[in-house]
């Protein structure tokens, strides 16, 4: 499988904000934005390096959303072309069907600490959708989706503290941590995905 080599928290300082890309770590004292939010490189927030042009901005912007949801470049262009022959505003409706993603889904439900955790989940065909094992991150989820834990996998030792906790999730979704079961309650609207992110610098940069 195809992944970004490059470490996660270098990205982060890259982009300039946290893409929770380490789990719990992102959210501790640890994190390499706390204490060192510069970006890579000898120079790192010399005033070159942080005044983008117009083309710069919106090619942040796309690297920041790749990133954040760990798809390599040929993918996202197919979800902006998909989404582009879509009804609708187009930044939108890409983001809709990245947000759709299992491995997204998974690390939605709180199941991972972090989306690349998910992933690694779904690789290893730890979930199931509508009670058969699923093993493609990229598998795109339909309201009404059962999605859970494979029942011969639920004693693996990276759920052991799962079980029977608290998970702060969206509202589209839903994950009982008692039975390991959840469901895709209905598709995620623009609302429900980070506010932050200006889907729009997206769309011009490859409309450009
Ligand atoms: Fe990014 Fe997480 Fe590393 Fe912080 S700890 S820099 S949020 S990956």
């Amino acid at each position: 499988m195809a992944r970004t080599i490059e470490p996660d928290c270098r990205q982060c300082r890259r982009e300039g904000c946290k893409l929770f890309l380490k789990g719990e770590r992102c959210t501790s004292k640890k994190c390499a934005m706390e204490r060192r939010p510069v970006i890579p490189g000898q120079h790192g927030n010399s005033k070159r390096r942080v005044a983008f042009s117009e083309y710069g901005t919106q090619l942040r912007e796309k690297q920041k959303v790749k990133r954040m949801y760990g798809v390599l470049e040929k993918q996202f262009h197919e979800y902006y072309e998909k989404a582009k022959a879509m009804q609708g505003a187009t930044g939108e409706n890409m983001l809709i069907l990245i947000e759709r993603r299992l491995d997204n889904v998974v690390y939605r439900m709180g199941i991972g600490a972090s989306r690349k955790q998910c992933r690694q989940m779904v690789n290893h065909g730890l979930i199931t959708v509508n009670g058969k094992r699923v093993n493609i991150p990229s598998y795109r989820v339909k309201a009404g989706d059962v999605i859970a834990i494979k029942e011969n996998k639920q004693d693996n030792e990276i759920f052991k503290g799962l079980r029977g906790s608290k998970v702060v999730m969206p509202k589209w979704v839903e994950f009982d941590t008692n039975t390991f079961t959840g469901k895709v309650v209905a598709l995620p609207t623009r609302e429900d995905i980070d506010s932050d992110i200006k889907e729009q610098l997206i769309v011009e940069l490859y409309s450009r």
